[in-house]
């Protein structure tokens, strides 16, 4: 439950946990299609840790994000955990210093871009290889495109994370060319990809929570 006191970073991140959580079991199945099943489990350990960490740390929303980049990444191990832990950390480093306490539409899409970017960096996922980046990219352009519109932060993010189920659920036709599912890409077929779904749960959440 959220508390008066809480920051904004900690009270998106509390949202996204308990989404998280009621999807564990179904993030698992998914990962298990063509993989190791172990996505629910990974994305439950990191958010946890994350939460804690922006609470203990969350002196502002870069702060946070940044020891939450941190958090997530050592405690929820493997591929995602260590591109999510790059999404946070980088999301959190663009913000700061830009803006003091008023983070607006436009700082945050710059974050975001740079946060894509790094994450890219990192797993040199292309589009259409059936991974996360297939939510991630048309979220990080609608992002961009509503701040461009004026949209408030809550606004611009709700739209966006509306962009990312969409992009998420059409992961389903694609067949995986990178992560451990490639090697049985025949059997994703018709399966969205585990971790595209749970960014689309997690942009959602923190949308529902950006919006209180
Ligand atoms: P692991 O594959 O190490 O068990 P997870 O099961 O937690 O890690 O995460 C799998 C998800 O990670 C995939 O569904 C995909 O979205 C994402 N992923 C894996 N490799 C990459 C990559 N190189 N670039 C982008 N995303 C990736
Ligand atoms: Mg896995
Ligand atoms: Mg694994």
């Amino acid at each position: 439950e959220t508390e008066p006191g809480q920051g904004i970073v900690d009270r998106a991140l509390t949202a996204a946990l308990h989404v998280i959580e009621a999807s564990e079991a179904e993030l698992g199945r998914l990962d298990a299609v063509a993989a190791d099943g172990d996505h629910g489990l990974g994305m439950t350990r990191g958010i946890r840790a994350a939460v804690a960490a922006a609470r203990r740390d969350g002196d502002s929303p870069s702060t946070a994000l940044l020891a939450a980049g941190t958090a997530f990444a050592d405690a929820a191990g493997g591929a995602s955990g260590a591109l999510y832990g790059v999404l946070l950390a980088e999301t959190g480093a663009g913000i700061q210093g830009r803006s003091g306490d008023e983070v607006t539409a436009e700082v945050l899409a710059d974050a975001v871009d740079g946060a894509v970017a790094a994450f890219v960096e990192l797993g040199k996922a292309e589009p259409g290889e059936k991974t996360m980046l297939d939510a991630i990219e048309p979220f990080r352009l609608a992002l961009r495109a509503q701040a461009e519109a004026g949209a408030d932060v809550p606004q611009a993010w709700q739209k966006a994370a509306q962009v990312a189920v969409s992009a998420a659920e059409a992961t389903a036709d694609l067949l995986p060319a990178k992560g451990r599912a490639a090697r049985l890409a025949q059997r994703s077929k018709g399966h969205p990809d585990p971790g595209a779904t749970s960014f689309a749960l997690l942009v959602t959440a923190v949308g529902q929570a950006l919006g209180k």
